[in-house]
């Protein structure tokens, strides 16, 4: 399978290229050059597959050559060690637990599968590839935990001091080993400028070879199709059709979701809720993308001002806005909004939902008031200890530690403290 820029001024590659490369030399998102539909045989019988074989057959049309069959199973069972868990909150409204993972987010998902992929590609190589990667909060952690140890392959995390929480900066900076992180004297779109420009700094690009572990990578966005493809499942024998809420923050997931509906995905609706971040809920009613600086919210994995992957999912219609709102739709909410509904849920139906969970749960439930016959499920995209502090005081309860974080708590975090884009550059140039 080939991948074309989304810029259409750079040479369409294959997917170990797309993967190693990151983003094409245009500055362009890669896009599958095609999207083959599963055949029918593949959702009448999708109960009796198990979530690897799902997940390898879903997957497999868009790695193409590039890993053989085998190993790219291999690939796919090692990256889906955990369960997903569809739990009823209440009638017609399902959550797609996403968080049993290592790093207890849902990117640790695309995190594991695109290390497992570079292990690959460089099994046979001493080239060295540096994943360089900003993080608001969670992906700097599923990027440390899929990446530790792989052969090859140096992690540079850049994320803001002290907007991060206590859990999410020890699941970053205690691991040590192949994993730097670098403690950067401002906000998230500083450390992602800062990111942006190392990949433009020819001086850094002509001696290390540079690529990005953001959901713009196609080894970190596409994985993500499997927890739709799972919540199906779970929720084919209701015979009833199913609206996905998606707490969104790049876009990245969402459109994962809809490509699954590319895929033969029978799907209602996908839902896109945000916070207060609106740049996409103003899109769809205006037309006008208009990106501005991110806000601040309790739901911060989702402070977002200029989507990345909004552009994908216009691709997968054409650009034509009137088909995406024929399925695509989004809505925001504030932090007070947010709040309330974590205690009407936890009151509801003893629910606890993180404040991502909760910003689902909303947008899922202002559509399913049109819609009583459609079957719901919200993405529950983080586990409450990660948003600790938010889920205690809102709710006043304790949440039990799970191990993994447990794990992290005792550690002490190593980071590098720097101020300004020279200070990366010359990390960089020094470590090469
Ligand atoms: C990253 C993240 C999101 C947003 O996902 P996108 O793919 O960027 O839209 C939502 N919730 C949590 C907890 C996250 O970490």
């Amino acid at each position: 399978m080939n991948f074309y820029s989304l810029h259409h001024k750079a040479p369409n590659t294959n997917f170990k290229n797309a993967v190693i490369n990151g983003i094409a030399p245009d500055r362009g998102l890669y896009f599958p050059e095609s999207i083959t539909p599963l055949p029918d045989s593949f959702f009448n019988e999708i109960e009796h597959l198990d979530n690897t074989e799902i997940a390898f057959r879903a997957i497999k049309q868009f790695v193409g050559n590039d890993i053989p069959e085998n190993d790219l199973k291999t690939i796919v069972e090692d990256t889906l060690q955990f369960h997903f868990p569809l739990v009823k909150v209440e009638k017609n409204v399902y959550s797609l637990e996403l968080y049993h993972g290592p790093t207890m987010a849902f990117k640790d998902v695309g995190a594991r599968f695109m290390a497992r992929c570079l292990q690959y590609f460089n099994r046979n190589s001493d080239d060295k590839v540096t994943v360089l990667v900003a993080t608001s909060g969670d992906t700097g952690g599923a990027v440390a935990s899929g990446f530790l140890g792989v052969k090859g392959v140096d992690v540079v995390i850049l994320y803001p001091k002290g907007k991060v929480s206590d859990i999410q900066e020890r699941q970053l900076t205690t691991l040590g080993q192949n994993i730097t992180a670098l403690e950067v004297d401002g906000v998230f779109d500083d450390c992602q400028d800062m990111v942006k420009s190392a990949f433009l700094d020819t001086g850094i690009t002509d001696s290390r070879k540079l690529t990005s572990a953001n959901s713009i990578n196609v080894a970190r966005w596409m994985p993500q199709l499997f927890y739709y493809l799972f919540a199906y499942k779970a929720l084919k024998s209701k015979g009833k059709e199913i609206a996905f809420s998606v707490p969104s923050g790049n876009f990245g997931n969402i459109c994962a979701g809809i490509l699954a509906h590319k895929l033969g995905m029978p799907a209602k609706q996908f839902i896109a809720s945000t916070n207060v971040n609106d740049v996409i809920p103003k899109f769809m009613e205006t037309g006008n993308f208009n990106p501005v600086a991110s806000k601040q919210t309790i739901s911060n994995a989702m402070d977002v001002g200029n989507p990345s992957n909004f552009v994908r999912i216009q691709e997968l219609y054409d650009n034509d806005l009137s088909a995406l709102k024929e399925i695509f739709s989004s809505t925001s909410y504030t932090d007070d909004a947010t709040r309330k509904t974590m205690k009407e849920v936890y009151n509801k139906s003893g629910y606890v939902a993180d404040p991502h969970g909760a910003v689902g749960y909303l947008g899922l439930k202002d559509y399913l008031k049109n819609e009583p016959e459609t079957v719901g499920v919200f993405l529950e995209t983080a586990h409450p200890v990660k948003f600790l502090d938010v889920v205690q005081n809102t709710l006043h309860i304790d949440v039990d530690i799970p191990s993994q974080i447990q794990a992290v708590l005792n550690k002490k975090k190593t980071k590098i403290a720097i101020k300004s884009y020279d200070d990366l550059r010359s990390y960089l140039l020094q470590t090469r």
